[in-house]
């Protein structure tokens, strides 16, 4: 029923942030601790055919859905990009961020490497950051340590890691997760760095643009 333009930088306030990274690179655990420290993000939450693991809840870490509703939100266009990743479908929804970045809020997305570039293409001024891990050894050694994936589906997850990895360069920032706190440093670096724009400040700072006569 409703109808939505095509969305622009310029009709949305909000900044966007997308963080990608091959599974185990710390992508949830920095992007959770840069949400602890910034009140002003807001994580967007996605569908998923996957099903929930032990301690997640529907609606917390990802609204949970069949294959079937899936597919119904696609007929709809519900989606602004969704994806098959690791065998499953993953979506952002227009309802997760549209409101909040029109509202002026700042949103981050947690989302793959095929979900960034396709929210890049509509939304331009999306800001993109790929986490990468110090080494492959290192992937693995964190993946067996989260203990959430059987073998295979860690030998699967690494496998795909390289094929994630190769599309690093297509984004505008790059975070190396060796030490956790020197990554979570340069994450709140570039989210920091985003709103000293000039197009953010004049937004978020019009008595000072007035004052000095800036447009
Ligand atoms: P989940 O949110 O419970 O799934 O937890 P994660 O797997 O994302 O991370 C587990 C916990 O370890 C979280 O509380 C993280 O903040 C913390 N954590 C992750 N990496 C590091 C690290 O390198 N150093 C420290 N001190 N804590 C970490
Ligand atoms: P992702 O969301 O990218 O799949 P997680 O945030 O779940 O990755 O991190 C994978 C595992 O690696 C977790 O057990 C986490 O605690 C651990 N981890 C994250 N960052 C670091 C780091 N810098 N050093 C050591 N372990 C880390
Ligand atoms: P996990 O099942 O480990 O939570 O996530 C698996 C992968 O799916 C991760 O790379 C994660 O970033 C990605 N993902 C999660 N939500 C979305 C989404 O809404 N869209 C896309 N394209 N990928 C997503």
């Amino acid at each position: 029923m409703s109808h939505f333009a095509t969305p622009s930088p310029a009709d949305y306030p909000g900044n966007l942030y997308v963080v990608a990274a091959p599974s185990g690179a710390g992508k949830s655990s920095l992007v959770k601790a840069l949400l602890e420290i910034d009140t002003r993000l807001m994580v967007s939450i996605s569908h998923t055919t996957r099903a929930p693991r032990g301690q997640e809840e529907h609606g917390r870490e990802y609204w949970f859905v069949s294959k079937a509703e899936f597919d119904a939100m696609i007929a709809r266009g519900d989606f602004f990009e969704w994806a098959e990743v690791h065998g499953n479908r993953y979506g952002t929804s227009r309802d997760a961020i549209e409101q909040r970045l029109h509202d002026g809020q700042d949103v981050v997305l947690e989302i793959d490497f095929q979900g960034a570039l396709q929210i890049k293409e509509l939304f331009p001024s999306a800001v993109l950051i790929f986490i990468l891990p110090p080494s492959w050894e290192e992937l693995q050694r964190r993946l067996f340590r989260r203990g959430e994936d059987t073998p295979e589906v860690i030998a699967q997850r690494m496998v795909n890691a390289r094929h994630e990895v190769a599309q690093a360069r297509h984004f505008d920032y790059i975070v190396v997760n060796a030490l956790f706190e020197t990554a979570l440093f340069d994450l709140k670096t570039i989210v920091h760095a985003q709103r000293l724009k000039y197009s953010t400040q004049r937004l978020s700072r019009p008595a000072v643009f007035d004052a000095l006569q800036l447009s």
